[in-house]
């Protein structure tokens, strides 16, 4: 009797995990709240963004305006380093050649993310990506980067296309904060972009003067329209602001081969009185 009543115990203990991992893919229902917020990071009930066809799927690469800083345009990543315990050290993604200017650069899983050399505050940033063409997982675990800003505000790369998660957590999604205001993404494999005007955070010693505001253009559709970030973005908990000057921006090595092929930025100066 003891014995069927622990297998029944131990049955009941492993389908309960499988759930709760299950339920995880959909979202948490035990996680903090924002200050402010009614919704849980990552809430499972939080509304999903409806899907918008957007019309520049897969489009040619777009050009470069004439006063960008190029970081990646296909050729190399010198741009770029990785960082092992705060050490620089050579890119562990791959330079993928296509035409000449127009080769790509791919996550190797187990390779670590990628920074920029140089360091950012307010910007305008363009970034073409793709998630793989042949799709493996689901939830968080399909075609999952991430574009860091300050490599501490992430605007989420996923494959968002036909692939339920949690809001906060989709393609376009200020990770953990805002959702996207829809859903603008492309088909698996299929060319994407985003253009993100970033403000930094300003800081005056260990107080925030002026908090961090994102807009992020998802194929062309608003996605993020002026938001307030609350803090760096983190799973599954909140963040807060911590003093910083200005950053590098950091790619999210999330161990799915995503690709990108077009990454430039312009650095916004205030207007000359
Ligand atoms: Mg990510």
């Amino acid at each position: 009797m003891t014995t069927t009543i622990l297998r029944i115990s131990t049955v009941a203990l492993v389908l309960a995990g499988f759930a709760a991992a299950q339920d995880h893919k959909l979202g948490y229902d035990t996680t903090p709240y924002y200050p402010g917020s009614k919704w849980r990071v990552h809430d499972s009930s939080r509304p999903r963004p409806g899907a918008v066809t957007p019309s520049t799927c897969n489009a040619s690469s777009s050009k470069t305006p004439s006063d960008a800083e190029v970081l990646f345009d296909g050729h190399d990543l010198s741009k770029w380093v990785s960082l092992k315990n705060g050490v620089a050290g050579e890119p562990g993604w791959k330079l993928v050649e296509g035409k000449p200017g127009d080769g790509i650069m791919e996550v190797i899983p187990g390779k670590g993310d990628i920074y920029t050399k140089a360091s950012f505050g307010d910007m305008q940033l363009h970034v073409e990506w793709a998630s793989p063409s042949e799709v493996k997982g689901d939830s968080q675990n399909r075609g999952n980067s991430g574009i860091k800003i300050s490599g501490l505000y992430e605007i989420q790369v996923l494959d968002s296309f036909d692939n339920l998660t949690y809001a906060d957590g989709q393609a376009g999604a200020i990770y953990g904060q805002y959702p996207p205001l829809v859903n603008a993404s492309c088909k698996p494999g299929e060319w994407q972009a985003y253009d993100i005007i970033f403000e930094a955070p300003k800081f005056q010693g260990t107080t925030v003067v002026k908090p961090a505001y994102a807009t992020v253009i998802h194929n062309g559709i608003v996605v993020q329209n002026h938001e307030q970030i609350l803090g760096t973005t983190k799973n599954a908990n909140v963040g807060v602001y911590e003093p910083h000057p200005d950053k590098p921006i950091m790619l999210q090595n999330h161990n799915t081969p995503v690709r990108y092929r077009l990454v430039w930025v312009r650095r916004l100066q205030a207007r000359p009185e």
